[in-house]
């Protein structure tokens, strides 16, 4: 995770999840005149879900929360141009799990070739980020082959989801165990 100012001001926002907290605050923890940047850069480099008054009525100029602290996998996953062949450079341009190189013919489908993508070993969706140890170069197969094996995110909203779908039978035992539990 970076440090610095950017990496006080995410501490900060996530031990305040779901409250309100104000600029001056955010001020006080970055010890930086531009806060902001950095608050932008929480957002669209690291996806998280931090919101002002522009996107909620609710908020005032000066107030942000961060609403949950599940990462948005659409932004953060975005690696730049520059990072992106950076990391093929460090890697050789070959794939960390079997080695092939864009263009080797695709062992699922021989009629067609591998792309090289950037994996993100922690995947955003747990809390991964774009820091470089964190990503390194896949082909388009073993990544495909990799996303079908990765477990859904743990977060409530997910683990909720899945319950709602659940027969009634399996969601009265999970609540009966959930009771129980914090009884
Ligand atoms: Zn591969």
């Amino acid at each position: 995770m970076t440090g610095g100012a950017r990496g006080r001001i995410r501490a900060f926002f996530e031990q305040n999840v779901g409250k309100i907290v104000t600029t001056r605050e955010i001020a006080e923890v970055a010890q930086i005149h531009d806060y902001q940047r950095r608050i932008r850069e929480l957002r669209n480099e690291e996806g998280m879900k931090i919101r002002s008054y522009r996107d909620r009525s609710d908020l005032k100029p000066n107030e942000y929360i961060l609403e949950s602290l599940t990462r948005d996998p659409s932004i953060g996953r975005r690696v730049s141009p520059q990072l992106r062949m950076e990391i093929l450079e460090r890697n050789g341009f070959t794939c960390q799990l079997c080695g092939r190189t864009g263009g080797d013919p695709d062992p699922t489908d021989p009629a067609s070739k591998v792309r090289l993508v950037i994996d993100h070993l922690t995947p955003i969706s747990h809390g991964g980020g774009n820091e470089r140890d964190n990503l390194r170069v896949l082909c388009s197969a073993c990544n495909q082959a990799r996303s079908n094996i990765e477990p859904p995110s743990e977060s409530a909203a997910n683990l909720l989801a899945r319950i709602r779908r659940a027969p009634r039978r399996v969601q009265a035992e999970v609540y009966e165990a959930l009771r129980r539990t914090f009884d």
